[in-house]
């Protein structure tokens, strides 16, 4: 450890250890590290808190105590996941943390909201799996991200790190979103796995069969397109 690396600090929200729920590694074991805020403000974020919106509490701490809150957790666990709020709006931090994790043979899963592009390419060597996620705007009710995605998908592909893709699809979502994710994938790689997941507070409401229609009209491109809704929400875990 550098003495810089000894003098960063990161703004955490919480360590827990569970079930992941989403996306490739859905039921594998992991350690969970929140990191506090984010650049975006989608509609049906289930994680207020830690955007800043129910609270602005948060814990600040060195890399030491982080990585001690981590390997106390870690016996049994298939990887560490770093999620949010948006963990690379706190890149240097994380890059710091990820290289201390791997050179303990720990695997780092990144879960993003993908708009980061610069902050991306800052630690995308320590970094084993991306879960990246492209933010719909008929979804999040944001503003469209898709520069910012293609640049994100570009980053990941030209140091040919892992990465899948999660989109939500909530019943309000419009078909030409999804025509539009899917053109910028397949211009950079049609075997990218990529999940639609049915927004939780959704099921029931129709969007299955919007999925089901999706799901249609994204195969005829790409490759690797599944429907995956958020399992830990159905099992009752974290
Ligand atoms: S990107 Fe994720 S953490 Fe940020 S507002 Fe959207 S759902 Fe919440």
């Amino acid at each position: 450890m550098t003495d810089t690396d000894s003098k960063l600090q990161a703004r955490l929200i919480e360590f827990f250890k569970s079930i992941q729920g989403e996306g490739k590694y859905a039921g594998v074991k992991q350690v969970f590290v929140r990191f506090f805020e984010c650049n975006m403000h989608c509609v049906w974020c289930d994680t207020p808190h830690s955007i800043g919106d129910t609270t602005r509490r948060f814990q600040t701490m060195d890399l030491d105590e982080v990585y001690g809150r981590i390997i106390d957790l870690w016996p049994g666990c298939h990887s560490v996941s770093l999620t949010g709020g948006e963990p690379l709006l706190q890149a240097e931090f994380l890059r710091a943390l990820a290289e201390k994790l791997q050179s303990q043979k720990i695997p780092v899963h990144l879960e993003t909201n993908g708009i980061c592009p610069a902050e991306l390419r800052q630690v995308i060597d320590v970094v084993d799996v991306i879960s990246m996620d492209i933010k719909l705007p008929s979804s999040t009710q944001c503003r469209p991200y898709w520069p910012e995605h293609a640049e994100f998908l570009a980053v990941a592909r030209e140091h040919q790190r892992e990465i899948f893709i999660k989109t939500v699809i909530t019943k309000d979502t419009d078909i030409s979103d999804i025509h539009e994710a899917v053109r910028m994938v397949q211009a950079v790689d049609p075997d990218t796995l990529f999940i639609l997941q049915p927004n939780t507070f959704d099921l029931g409401q129709g969007v299955m069969g919007l999925c089901q229609e999706m799901e249609e009209a994204a195969s005829q491109h790409l490759r690797n397109v599944r429907i995956l809704p958020q399992m830990h929400k159905i099992m009752k875990v974290r």
